[in-house]
């Protein structure tokens, strides 16, 4: 009778134990070396070859080529081998985009995305391509990633040892070129992945930068400033809490929504503060895309272990979440896409939207979890705060992660831009927006924004003096010539050509300097300046 009991309570042990063994070209270079070492460029694309050699639901293509000659590859995981994006759109099936690497000295995503092919092709979560199609771009930012050196990251005490570089090889933060896209990945992103594949989910791996809260992860949803709120809705109440709870009860990890707070408003944490809502940051931007988008945040004080088994949890959990929620979220980004389309035709020429935007309390959290903090009394008698290695948890903390518009606009029929500012033409194409020439002259009823104010940011940005315009908008008819662009607002893209076009947008090409040149040699500072894109309005208020 004994014997009869204690087999099948070893047999039920079996699988927890059971070793699985990989040939050596499938091991990462962390895993090669205790966690020392972060994989190169190179380790990225033998371990890609090695997989692809072994795996038949695996197809590589180039998103694009570094300024530096380094092939960025993305690697397409599906349970029939697909190998087009129109393929793709024949199986029905969504496109999940997971990008690594963007700011190379934050390198778990790299690893955790090497980790995830490995499984999903030859390991035990084949399921995952049961009802979705995987995009895995492991390495984006591929130059910056070799130009490894120990105390690139404090934050992250050289765990491990070396990194990479932010910024890419132009110098550029991938992470604030959404609108601009003047660096050569994010125009490869987006010619070669996000307009042929349109990813219906895109998720975005980095590591934070220094708040000493406990999460050892923390997310955000894209951040709509004018968009849609559907996509916003769905990731953030419904599949960012859902994971969270389950990562916590299978795995008894701590991830929490993403922020900051800052010791100079005093201890305990009374405020904590998500990033901007800016759409030059890729995550929001999906917002305004109508897609869903999430960034995740390793916590960047844990080990470089560690980081990975919270980032290897998290993006498992979301592939679980979407291959079984496969057709709600088609659902929700269709219907997202279909009823701004329908609320621009109708609002155009009264509904209003913001183009500025502050950030605002959202919720409190009641639970909020962080390394605590001292007072130590100094020898002159002034104080400093100083970390315990305490785990505090904190009540009435409030979450700041909600935009409200400080400015708004009203939303016209569509935008005539002049051909002689083929620029900003050319900046809208590369997003995906549809833009037509006119093929005769045409006379168009509508607004013209009148600019009294003209100002330049005194410290550069991403080598930007941004600039801000402040007037107002007055009626006008006006002719438009043949070769002049026309983008019409009712198309899928219309929160975005909105951001971008709007004159006192926050984050448009005025702020980019698109037109400096211009509204400079006119000098407002004398007398007002048109902004030479026009509204028009089929209808008038
Ligand atoms: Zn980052």
């Amino acid at each position: 009778m004994r014997f009869i009991f204690i087999v099948p309570f070893l047999l039920s042990l079996v699988p927890a134990f059971a070793q699985q063994s990989w040939p050596e070209d499938l091991i990462i270079a962390p895993e090669k070396s205790n966690y020392v070492k972060t994989s190169t460029h190179a380790e990225v694309m033998d371990f890609i070859k090695a997989i692809q050699s072994k795996s038949e639901n695996a197809f590589v293509f180039t998103m694009g080529v570094s300024k530096e000659g380094k092939e960025i590859p993305v690697v397409v995981l599906s349970n029939t081998k697909i190998k087009t994006p129109a393929e793709a759109k024949a199986s029905g099936k969504p496109v999940v985009y997971i990008q690594g690497n963007i700011h190379a000295g934050e390198v778990e995503g790299k690893e955790v995305v090497m980790l995830l092919m490995r499984e999903i092709l030859l390991g035990d979560k084949k399921h995952l391509l049961d009802n979705q199609i995987i995009l895995f771009a492991p390495i984006y930012n591929t130059d910056s990633n070799d130009k490894m050196e120990k105390g690139r990251r404090p934050s992250q005490e050289d765990s491990p040892l070396e990194v990479g570089l932010r910024e890419n090889s132009q110098g550029l933060d991938l992470n604030r070129d959404g609108m601009k896209m003047e660096a050569i990945e994010t125009q490869a992103l987006f010619a070669s992945v996000l307009l042929p594949w349109d990813p219906q989910v895109f998720v975005d791996l980095h590591t934070t930068n220094g708040t000493w809260h406990a999460y050892s992860l923390t997310w955000a949803p894209g951040y709509q400033s004018s968009g849609h709120p559907a996509t916003y809705n769905f990731v953030n109440n419904k599949m960012l809490p859902e994971i969270t709870s389950t990562v916590k009860s299978k795995y008894d990890l701590n991830f929490g929504p993403f922020g900051d707070y800052y010791l100079r408003e005093g201890w305990p944490p009374k405020n904590f503060y998500t990033y901007n809502h800016h759409p030059r940051y890729l995550v929001n931007q999906f917002g305004l895309r109508n897609r869903l988008s999430i960034l995740s945040e390793a916590f960047a004080h844990e080990r470089f272990y560690q980081r990975i088994h919270s980032t290897y949890r998290f993006v498992s959990e979301i592939l679980e979440y979407t291959n079984t929620h496969a057709s709600d979220i088609i659902t929700v980004n269709k219907t997202a896409e279909a009823e701004t389309i329908a609320e621009m035709k109708a609002g155009a020429g009264s509904l209003k939207k913001g183009v500025r935007f502050k950030m605002a309390p959202l919720k409190k959290l009641d639970n909020f979890i962080t390394y605590d903090y001292i007072q130590k009394q100094k020898a002159d008698g002034t104080t400093e705060n100083v970390r315990t290695g305490k785990v505090a948890q904190y009540k009435d903390v409030t979450y700041h992660a909600r935009f409200e518009p400080t400015l708004e606009a009203t939303v016209p029929s569509g935008y005539i831009i002049p051909a002689r500012f083929s620029k900003l033409a050319d900046n809208l194409r590369l997003h995906g927006i549809k833009v037509e020439t006119l093929t005769k002259s045409t006379t168009l009823k509508g607004e013209v924004f009148q600019i009294e104010k003209f100002e330049k940011a005194k410290q550069a940005f991403q080598g930007h003096a941004m600039a801000q315009a402040d007037g107002k908008f007055v009626s006008a008819t006006k002719k438009f010539s043949k070769g002049d662009f026309k983008v019409e607002i009712a198309q899928p893209l219309a929160n975005l050509i909105f951001y971008l076009l709007e004159p006192q947008s926050d984050d448009g090409l005025l702020t980019w300097n698109f037109l400096d040149e211009y509204l400079e040699t006119l000098k407002v500072e004398n007398k007002p300046v048109e902004y030479p894109v026009f509204k028009y309005m089929n209808k008038t208020n």
